[in-house]
Parts: C-alpha cells; sequence; structure tokens
C-alpha cells in the first residue's frame, strides 16, 4: 500500500540543503543544460571551495551561460591571473583584531568571525583567504566575548564569519544569551547570506528566539540581482521583518552582474516588496582573484547618480568603499 507519507514531498530541512549543495562546478552546469563550450570555468586546483546551494541554483535561468546568479559563483580561469593590486588581504583585516576572532575597525561596534565557513562560496568574496582556522572555536570565542564585556564603549556586536547562521539554532540560542548578558550591549547584528541560499534557514525557532531578545536586532543580508529573490524567499524574509527584526541588504557591485542602474533599481524594488531595506553597495574589496569583477570609480559614480534620479531616497542604497585605516566605510561621491 502506499502510504500518505510517500506521497508527500517533505521540503528538506536547511542542514540537508546545505548537505546536499553543489561541490563541482560539473554538476550545476549538467543541472543548467550548460558544459565547457558554453562557458570556460576551472574546476582542479581551487583554492577556493566550489560550494552552491541547490535551492540558489534553481533561480539560475536554464540553459544561459551569462546568468547573473552563476556569474557570481563559477570560478572561471581569470581568477588564477595575478593583478596588480589584488591581494590576499585587501581590507587590511589580519591587523585589526582587537583578539584572534573580534574584529574593531569602528567606534561602538565590534565583529565576532562567528563561523568560519559559508553556504556558498561566491568568487568576489574578500574574505575568500581569510585563516578562519585562526579565528573560531570556542575559547577564541569565550575570550571574545569577555573582551566585549570589558569594554563598555562596544554598544552593538555583530556576528559575521563566514556565515553566523551556520551554527545551529540551540547554538545561537546560547550565544545571544551570553550576549544579552552584558548589559551595554544595545544591538545585536547578524550579516548572513545562508537565508538567501536557502529560506528555510530563518527557521521558526531562529525567528522566536531574535524575536524576544532584549537587544534590538538587526540582520544584514547579501544579495547581489533582483533574480535572487523568489516568492519562497521574499515571504522568509517578510517573516523575518514580522519577527521584529529590522532587516537590510548589502550588494556588491559586481562587473557584468549588477553594475547597471535599471538592474540596481529593480533589486531595490524587489527588496522593498519583501520588506528589506538597501543598505550599501559595496565597490569590490581588491582581493586576489577576482579582478574580473571589478567595477571603475566613475562607472560606479555614474550608476550611483542614475540610481537617485530613479528611486525614492530610501530606496538608495549608499555606494562605498572600505579603505584600511578609515573610521568608517568610505562613501564614493
Ligand atoms: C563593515 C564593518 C562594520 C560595519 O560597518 P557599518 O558601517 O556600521 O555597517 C563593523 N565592523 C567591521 C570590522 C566591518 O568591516
Ligand atoms: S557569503 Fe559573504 S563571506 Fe561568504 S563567501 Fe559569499 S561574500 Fe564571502
Amino acid at each position: 500500500m502506499i502510504t500518505r507519507s510517500t506521497l508527500e514531498i517533505q521540503p528538506l530541512s536547511w542542514a540537508d540543503e546545505l548537505r546536499q549543495a553543489f561541490t563541482k562546478p560539473k554538476d550545476l552546469l549538467d543541472a543548467l543544460g550548460l558544459d565547457k563550450n558554453h562557458v570556460a570555468y576551472i574546476d582542479d586546483d581551487l583554492d577556493f571551495a566550489f560550494k552552491v546551494p541547490r535551492p540558489f541554483a534553481r533561480r539560475m535561468r536554464y540553459g544561459d551561460p551569462c546568468d547573473p546568479l552563476l556569474a557570481q559563483v563559477l570560478p572561471l580561469a581569470a581568477e588564477t591571473t595575478k593583478v596588480r593590486g589584488f591581494i590576499t588581504d585587501p581590507v587590511g583585516e589580519l591587523d585589526q583584531r582587537r583578539l584572534q576572532g573580534l574584529l574593531q575597525k569602528y567606534h561602538g561596534r565590534a565583529l565576532l568571525i562567528a563561523a568560519g565557513a559559508c553556504a556558498v562560496n561566491c568568487r568576489y568574496c574578500f574574505r575568500r583567504h581569510y585563516p578562519y582556522a585562526e579565528d573560531v572555536g570556542s575559547q577564541r570565542l569565550n575570550r571574545a566575548i569577555d573582551e566585549i564585556g570589558s569594554d563598555p564603549t562596544i554598544s552593538e556586536l555583530i556576528l559575521s564569519g563566514g556565515d553566523p547562521l551556520l551554527l545551529k539554532d540551540d547554538y545561537l540560542d546560547s550565544l545571544i544569551t551570553r550576549v544579552e548578558s552584558i548589559g551595554h550591549l544595545r544591538r545585536l547584528r547578524i550579516h548572513t547570506r545562508l537565508p538567501v541560499m536557502i529560506p528555510a534557514r530563518f527557521t521558526q525557532t531562529l525567528l522566536e528566539r531574535l524575536s524576544r531578545s532584549r537587544l534590538s536586532t538587526v540582520v544584514v543580508v547579501h544579495i547581489n540581482h533582483p533574480n535572487e529573490i523568489d516568492n519562497e524567499l521574499a515571504s522568509a524574509l517578510r517573516e523575518c521583518q514580522r519577527a521584529g527584526v529590522s532587516v537590510l541588504n548589502q550588494s556588491v557591485l559586481l562587473r557584468d552582474i549588477n553594475d547597471d542602474a535599471k538592474t540596481l533599481a529593480a533589486l531595490s524594488e524587489a527588496l522593498f516588496e519583501a520588506a528589506v531595506l538597501p543598505y550599501y553597495i559595496h565597490l569590490l574589496d581588491p582581493v586576489a582573484g577576482a579582478a574580473h569583477f571589478n567595477v571603475e570609480d566613475d562607472i560606479a559614480r555614474l550608476i550611483a547618480s542614475e540610481l537617485r534620479n530613479r528611486l525614492p531616497g530610501y530606496l538608495v542604497p549608499k555606494f562605498v568603499r572600505e579603505i584600511s585605516g578609515e573610521l568608517a566605510k568610505t562613501p564614493i561621491a
């Protein structure tokens, strides 16, 4: 007899989706009906592994070698070309560690490297060479939390990485409980791309935990192109906002992916419909292996001014660059 449960297709949990992510370019390209004749990718000797969750891959256009989502994750031969000025630690983070696993560059905000990996490996990532192994681990975490607790000038804790939402809900629960006990903290900010890859990551448990935190909670997601926002992601983002979280988006300006005002205007509109406000557009940090994504400053300025002329002010993200040693992200105006 066919039981009811064999007929019902259960959506996978986020952890199962992670385990089933594509780890070989060829497998993803097969699923998209593409091969080496369409796109000259590389798959051997990658110093930064290939990893793409399936829910994200399903938003790529079948048979399109120029798909803007595919272009963010597919390793190209250009990665192996050395380009002057493109280096392993492009924003000088290793010198700005207050402790291993704890970065502080800006007044009032400390950033914890809470996890040493992500759900996806974006080829343009400024931390693609980051020595995560030096920074993660429970002892370092304990020391970092003690350090934050001893410094009353810190009012906001940022969980970053890697992707902090790779941590399981019960672990996050206890981490949040510990940081809530630090009286001078007012805000908890989570920088993540995981729910963009796998919308099921916004579990009820996680949203409920953020919702009842005594800290004001901010989630900054990372979406570069409007095609990343399908109905499933939009409703997950709206649920996060309904849980009382301020949801913001940051993007990286990427050549041939989102380097035009029309695409970025569509992104801002789609974000707003998903209850997300555009926050930053980062100019690419000059990280080794990503020079082919670079957009020149004068082009970025033109795009920014065209965007201002197209959109209401609250839908225009700030175009910024990170300059090592500066006291804030630097506007490119
Ligand atoms: C970018 C960044 C922040 C956050 O800066 P905001 O302008 O507040 O978004 C905080 N700490 C570090 C180390 C950063 O790189
Ligand atoms: S999600 Fe962010 S930190 Fe992770 S690989 Fe992509 S750009 Fe880098």
